[in-house]
């Protein structure tokens, strides 16, 4: 049985990869239920990026944009606070809809104090610097020139672009070597002593797990969030630790 919501303070939950969008409605399912029957009455929730399988700008208009927006809210509304980081699918997700959702949005990466844990928060794709395709591509499509020209689109023509990227990153990584879309580990360890944490929560890779590095002798804990296709799940912490809770979608 779930603990009632006050017996849920002192916790905070961390998710990514849902990859939202009216084609998949289980997982939407799963999410607001999962918002109803363990998050609410938490102290937080932090979304780690690629909530939405895609994100053409504040005016997407699929059902499932403004079904999370006003769960989300209610949950800030009720206490709870609602953070946003932006993932590689959803990184036009602007204050537009972050206001409308009533979460804040939040940098890549972002460093916070968790129960007393120098913890370090990132969507992921930034540490899989073997993939210099992809890295390339992220430098270009996050450009302020680039975001500047997308906003000026029409709807259906930024629709048709973000099929087409989809689609090339389906087939470019079908041709990639496995070991090249997950983390560097040299850069897990730079960017941990870097940002003196002791500990990384991350997603993106669809690798769920716990890590442990060891950064100038110290150990430090990598949680990989699992992403939402045919299982879902989360990572949640309170003031002992951490746990991954992964079950079938
Ligand atoms: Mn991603």
């Amino acid at each position: 049985m779930n603990p009632s919501p006050s017996a849920r303070a002192g916790r905070t939950f961390f998710i990514a990869d849902l990859h939202l969008t009216d084609e998949r409605p289980a997982a939407t399912g799963r999410f607001f239920r999962f918002l109803q029957d363990e998050v609410a009455g938490a102290d937080a929730l932090y979304i780690l990026g690629d909530l939405f399988e895609a994100w053409i700008g504040d005016d997407h208009d699929e059902r499932v944009a403004g079904d999370t927006a006003e769960r989300l809210a209610a949950l800030t509304k009720a206490g709870t606070r609602v953070y946003f980081m932006h993932g590689n699918r959803d990184f036009l997700l602007a204050e537009r809809y972050a206001a409308r959702a009533r979460m804040a949005l939040l940098p890549d990466p972002t460093r916070i104090d968790l129960y007393g844990v120098p913890t370090l928060l990132m969507h992921g794709d930034t540490l899989c610097t073997d993939d210099t395709a992809y890295q390339n591509f992220r430098h270009r499509a996050r450009h302020p020139l680039t975001r500047a020209l997308l906003h000026r689109l029409p709807r259906a023509w930024r629709q048709r672009l973000a099929r087409e990227a989809r689609a090339g990153s389906e087939a470019a990584k079908v041709r990639k070597a496995a070991e090249i879309m997950d983390v560097n580990v040299d850069e897990v360890v730079r960017v941990l002593r870097e940002q003196q944490a002791r500990r990384l929560i991350h997603g993106h890779t669809h690798r769920p797990a716990q890590h442990v590095h060891h950064v100038d002798g110290r150990a430090c804990e990598r949680w990989v969030m699992p992403d939402w296709y045919t299982r879902w799940g989360y990572v949640v912490c309170d003031a002992t630790g951490c746990t991954l809770r992964m079950d079938a979608l």
